[in-house]
């Protein structure tokens, strides 16, 4: 009888310090695993191996490279779970990754690390559960730590700011830099403007400091004494520094100095140059862009709407959905859009062939509009989506059509893999991915789309 050989991926990891403290090595974790594969009849596909990594660096390329081979495999080998991830939450990230391409994982040497079959999944799910309590305990009792210590009026990190030093645990005012701080917010007050302040303050007072800097100490509340973050709020918490009165006059000065508070860092808009409003034609260019930490939202909206208010497409478009939408179906319809050149022959009944297309695209259309509206999952929207433009393609193969493009071969394989690799591109990579092979992309206020491509 002829069994199926799987195909399996290696992963060997040690860091820096492991090989100098314990003398662990790469040889030893290769050939325990191909001993591995050998008595369970695996097929090694390739070793991804990192190695000699430091504290500071802690790129891993190899681990890199194995997620973007992920198609390619059928199962991820590792000695222990410490090798692949710092702990089985981290594991669990990877195995989302690993499974939706019908990857598992496991490690050789402990039984509860295996994705391979049912009972081993159920263990690591458990596994993973109690972990996940066992981190809520953890920042529970963190946070009551914080509360503790805010309620007592102490300091909870080494970070003090600017115009206040530690003083018995506590802050209090440093009078070397608290007339800077208050120099501040009066300059503000005075020149209505914070730019100009922040000038005063770096050429006048020849106190050096950067834009960014500038405008965080202008809007930290601590000045006027309470302590404020996402989880905490204390009142005379510290001496105040300014009055709440100023504190306040100086947040109106700072909205109405839209140019200042409107974000300093240019945002590259993944779209731009790609959207043309269906309604008028015009572009549909970058709109308003917001940052906080690390996430970012940017909207686009037609340019005519913009400039002269008389496009009736008011609607901004947001670049998260738009990203989302065009991933689950840029594949279907660029397979599309290459079976059109194929069958270059049959040509039937135009008008049927026309009215049955704008039927299912209508189709199309109200599906989008159910997944828009959270009203299907995207997992349901992908199924009748790919239902729906198969049938188109049936559709198409009938009509007649030019040359196909002559890099398709080479798109098709990028896009084979998109969902994998399209994430870990940042926003220019992104944009130049998009406009390698679409020439134009004609959207509403409704995500309703229609791809051009190069
Ligand atoms: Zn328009």
């Amino acid at each position: 009888m002829e069994t199926i050989v799987k195909k399996a991926a290696c992963y060997c990891r040690v860091s820096h310090e492991e090989q100098k403290l314990h003398g662990l090595s790469i040889e030893a974790q290769k050939e325990d695993l191909k001993q591995y594969c050998k008595r369970n009849n695996y097929k090694i596909y390739k070793f991804y191996i990192d190695e000699g990594l430091t504290a500071k660096n802690t790129k891993r390329q190899g681990l890199q490279n194995l997620l973007s081979d992920l198609d390619k495999f059928d199962i991820v080998l590792f000695t222990k779970l410490d090798r692949l991830s710092r702990n089985i939450i981290d594991a669990n990230l990877l195995d989302e990754k690993f499974k939706n391409n019908n990857v598992c994982m496991k490690a050789i040497f402990e039984d509860d690390i295996d994705t391979s079959t049912a009972d081993g999944k159920f263990t690591f799910n458990l596994k993973l559960s109690l972990a996940e309590r066992e981190l809520d305990k953890t920042s529970e009792r963190i946070k009551d730590i914080f509360r503790y210590k805010i309620e007592r009026n102490e300091v909870i990190s080494g970070s003090v700011p600017k115009g206040y030093k530690i003083v018995d645990k506590k802050l209090a005012i440093d009078e070397n830099t608290a007339w800077v701080v208050k120099k501040s917010f009066d300059l503000v007050e005075e020149l209505m403007s914070a730019r100009a302040a922040f000038i005063q303050i770096n050429t006048v007072y020849n106190q050096p400091t950067s834009l960014r800097s500038f405008s965080k100490l202008l809007k930290n509340v601590i000045y006027t004494g309470t302590y404020k973050s996402k989880n905490y709020y204390k009142e005379n918490y510290c001496e105040p520094i300014i009055s709440l009165e100023q504190f306040n006059n100086v947040q109106r000065i700072l909205k109405n100095n839209k140019q200042y508070t409107s974000n300093n860092r240019k945002e590259t808009y993944i779209f731009s140059g790609l959207l043309r409003c269906s309604h008028c034609g015009y572009k549909i260019v970058g709109h308003y862009s917001n940052r906080s930490g690390k996430n970012v939202i940017k909207t686009y909206r037609c340019n005519r709407y913009s400039i002269y208010k008389d496009c009736d497409q008011k609607k901004s478009i947001n670049e998260k959905k738009l990203e989302k939408m065009l991933l689950s179906c840029i594949v279907e319809e660029y397979k599309n859009y290459l079976y059109s050149f194929d069958v270059s022959s049959k040509k039937t009944n135009s008008i049927d062939v026309s009215q049955n297309k704008s039927k299912i695209q209508k189709k199309i259309d109200k599906l989008r509009e159910l997944y828009l509206n959270d009203l299907i999952s995207l997992e349901d929207y992908k199924k009748d989506y790919a239902i729906f433009t198969q049938a188109l393609k049936e559709i198409e193969s009938k009509e007649v059509t030019k040359v196909a493009p002559k890099d398709a071969d080479k798109v098709l394989s990028i896009l084979d893999n998109i969902e994998t690799i399209y994430y870990n591109l940042d926003a220019t990579e992104r944009k130049r991915f998009w406009s390698s092979f679409i020439d134009v992309i004609t959207i509403d206020g409704n995500y309703n789309i229609d791809i051009k491509f190069l």
